[in-house]
């Protein structure tokens, strides 16, 4: 299937690993050009070295935190026009509610709930000028079921969450052919999966690899998602041919969670 998406340009925020890694590859598939972004440098230009490798499209690569003015700034300023927005960023450590103070809550709310709501902010009403757009926030699946030990992702993703179902369905930007979708990842084999079950190892005494093949079990596929096919849901979020559904959270878990709908 053709993705109609040839020469758009893509901002795909925390993209040098993992889940934003995979949607940029799928887009950069599709022949968009792309800015990725990430905190290291070293990772980043490896992963638009990989991106440029693929031939399909211009790859432009901005380090920087995207949880802070300057970091959005500058990804703003390094794409042409932003036809497609991947939101994206490190989620919050896992813990005790009676732990965070208020600065805990006020990073997590900006990493997973306000960097992306600035950076719609930014670019939802040029798309809708332009007839296209495309924004895609990968969430989480404790949006749907939330994980007690990820109190702060619970949240500020619930938040997010909220804040999108109702611009979603405003018909400025609906009837202008711009959605917003979020994408809610169970459990994925990236660096985040292995760090949160590494702490879980410590905490519990187990080893690793007995608690990720546990885990592994408890998926009704056996199996954890890898990056490509969260990146492929993704491009075809993106594509021509997604541009009537809008305002809707798409879980990606294997059929973990246990709900009819
Ligand atoms: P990952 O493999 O650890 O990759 C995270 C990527 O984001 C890296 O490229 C990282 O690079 C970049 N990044 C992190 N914080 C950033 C920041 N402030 N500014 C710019 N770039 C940043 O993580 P992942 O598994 O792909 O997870 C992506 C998101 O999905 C996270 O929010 C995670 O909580 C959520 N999620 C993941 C799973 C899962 O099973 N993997 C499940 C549910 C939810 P730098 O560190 O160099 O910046």
């Amino acid at each position: 299937m053709d993705l109609g998406l040839t020469g758009k340009w893509a901002l795909v925020c925390a993209a040098s690993k993992g889940l934003g890694k995979g949607c940029a590859q799928a887009l950069v598939n599709e022949g968009v050009n792309v800015v990725i972004t990430a905190r290291g440098d070293e990772a980043l230009q490896a992963t638009a070295a990989e991106l440029r490798a693929l031939q399909r499209g211009e790859v432009r690569a901005v380090s920087g935190d995207i949880t802070t003015p300057q970091g959005r700034a500058s990804a703003l300023a390094a794409c042409p026009r932003v036809d497609i927005l991947v939101n994206n960023a490190g989620g919050p450590p896992p813990g005790d509610f009676r732990a965070w103070d208020r600065d805990t809550w006020i990073k997590a709310l900006d990493a997973n709930m306000l960097t992306p709501i600035e950076l719609i902010k930014a670019t939802v009403d040029a798309m809708a000028e332009r007839g296209f757009g495309r924004v895609v926030n990968i969430t989480s699946g404790a949006v749907k079921a939330p994980i007690d030990i990820l109190g702060l992702s619970n949240g500020a993703r619930t938040g997010l969450t909220g804040f999108v179902a109702g611009l979603a369905r405003q018909s400025r930007l609906a009837s202008a052919n711009v959605t917003i979708n979020n994408l809610l990842p169970g459990p994925f084999d990236t660096d985040r999966l292995r760090n949160t079950m590494l702490g879980a190892a410590k905490a519990s005494g187990q080893p690793v690899e007995q608690l990720l093949e546990q885990r592994r079990k408890l998926n009704p596929t056996q199996r954890y998602g890898n990056a490509a096919e969260f990146g492929a849901v993704c491009a075809f979020l993106c594509s021509v041919h997604a541009g009537y559904m809008t305002g809707q959270n798409i879980l990606l878990d294997g059929g973990a969670f246990p709900g009819t709908f």
